[in-house]
């Protein structure tokens, strides 16, 4: 089975958020399923800087009304797996991978259209294209227009993050000739935005949490497409991400201070210890200490993590929060950590090495975010023992079982968006923390839970088959 792959980002090669490691890793664990993966990446100049000296393997046309514009074909290995690398004048014009919405969405177009003429002049013709996010969205309805005619060819759409849809991008579209979606179902204003558009010729839409999948059907979180997700409530799955456990193992972590296994949990301390060093707090094995990893939008409930900390002001806690972003909540975070010194950090950047630490040292790490498709940190939170206090939504609701008894549970999770559920949740799981036993019951159950990528690839798998079968059904063979 020949799946195209088709995402604005994917590591090792180019990483914003979890988007990227989820098109990175996935093509691994499908291979095990017999699926071979063509990723297709934009070639953003910064790709190009650290690759130069590599040949173009091709050059295709990307035609548009008004014209031809065209676009390269570079091809590497990275890890044994093939990655095409499409360039062109729209993504240098455009250089940050995520910047200006109309110029995006030109490139990103550009760079859809581009993978596809490229599959059809190497002669790699995929069974499945797959593509993620708004940004490869427009490229499901390029294969289906008169000129491509790719019309057995199954298209599936995985909505990562459902806002994210290309606002801006409707003189692109036109640009390239792609005339609006027509499925009644769809609001007007959205018909010729990027992500409807792909949506409306997707055979099957996923998106990366089962609870999630449910929640974008109603008003609270399908950002006005809710009666058109319902109407192809039939053909839209959750399908959660995984984690790859080899990146995330705290057993072989070189980022630690000391490394442990479920067995060894007791080695957690020094990691706990080494933290509380760096920022001059006492070294109290006991107090216990919270942390959040996350991109400072409002999305994540950082705001509600403040206030529900100012509520516990009674309870002995330690807090970190490393992470940046949106400049208000950026200065309402350096406030709480000016007014809290004494127990509470605020690092506001990106920093990989530092968040292994953190999840490795904190007890418990906290996710209270308003919506969430799926959620890498509460993941690797339970990998590395940080249990997970999170909010009962999307792939947050579907990955941690509410701490229930000794016996059972992996987490807290609570209900409303508001600083009082989170200050009681955190209240409840402060109180189990001080009976060490129970406690490391919590960790160990979190850390033996499986959430590598096999299960996720699975379902992947059998959703390529399906919807070839259907294409082929239905155009009688
Ligand atoms: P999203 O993709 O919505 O940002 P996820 O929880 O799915 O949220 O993925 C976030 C990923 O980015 C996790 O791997 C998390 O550890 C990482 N991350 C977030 N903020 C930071 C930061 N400030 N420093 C290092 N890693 C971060």
């Amino acid at each position: 089975m020949k799946v195209l792959f088709l995402a604005a980002e994917a590591t090792p090669l180019v990483k914003v958020g979890g988007l990227a490691d989820v098109a990175g890793e996935l093509p691994r664990a499908l291979a095990r399923h017999g699926v071979d993966v063509q990723l297709a990446l934009p070639f953003y100049p910064g790709l190009k800087a650290e690759l130069a000296g590599l040949r173009p393997l091709a050059t295709v046309e990307v035609p548009r009304p008004d014209g031809v514009q065209t676009a390269t074909v570079h091809a590497l290995e990275v890890d044994g797996r093939r990655v095409w690398l499409i360039g062109g004048e729209p993504i240098d014009a455009a250089p940050a991978v995520y910047g200006a919405p109309e110029q995006d969405a030109a490139k990103f177009i550009f760079f859809g259209i581009g993978a596809l003429q490229a599959c059809r002049s190497l002669g790699w013709e995929p069974e499945v294209v797959h593509a993620h996010d708004w940004h490869a969205a427009p490229s499901l309805a390029w294969m289906r227009t008169a000129s491509f005619g790719w019309d057995r060819t199954p298209a599936l759409l995985t909505v990562h993050n459902l806002p994210y849809m290309g606002t801006g991008g409707e003189a692109a579209l036109a640009g390239y000739g792609l005339r609006p979606a027509d499925d009644p179902q769809l609001p007007d204003w959205a018909r010729q935005l990027p992500l409807p558009l792909g949506m409306s010729h997707a055979d099957w839409i996923t998106t990366v949490s089962p609870s999630y999948a449910g929640e974008i059907q109603t008003p609270a979180f399908g950002c006005g497409l809710e009666a058109f997700l319902a109407s192809r409530a039939g053909r839209l799955r959750g399908i959660l991400n995984g984690i790859d456990p080899r990146v995330w193992n705290p057993g072989a972590d070189a980022a630690l201070e000391r490394r442990y296994a479920i067995d060894s949990l007791e080695y957690r301390l020094t990691n706990k210890t080494a933290l509380q060093r760096i920022f001059g707090w006492p070294e109290h094995g006991r107090t216990p200490l919270l942390a959040m990893i996350t991109r400072l939008d409002v999305q994540k409930g950082v705001d509600l993590a403040l206030d529900a900390l100012e509520a516990l002001q009674d309870v002995r806690w330690q807090f970190i929060l490393l992470g940046r972003g949106d400049p208000a909540v950026e200065a309402q975070a350096e406030a709480f950590a000016a007014a809290h010194r004494d127990r509470a950090a605020f690092i506001p950047q990106f920093d990989p090495f530092l968040s292994r630490r953190i999840y490795a040292g904190a007890d418990m790490l906290l996710v209270p975010s308003r919506y969430e498709p799926c959620g890498l940190a509460q993941l690797i939170g339970l990998r590395y023992g940080a249990v997970p206090v999170v909010r009962a939504t999307g792939g947050l609701r579907d990955t941690v079982e509410p701490y229930a008894s000794e016996a059972q549970g992996t987490g807290f999770l609570f209900d409303r968006a508001d600083p009082q559920a989170l200050a009681d949740s955190l209240r409840g799981a402060i109180q189990v923390h001080a009976d060490t036993r129970r406690w490391a019951g919590l960790q160990r159950r979190g850390m033996a839970a499986d959430f590598s990528w096999a299960a996720s690839a699975a379902e992947y798998s059998d959703l390529y088959l399906q919807a070839s079968a259907e294409r082929r059904a239905r155009s009688g063979g």
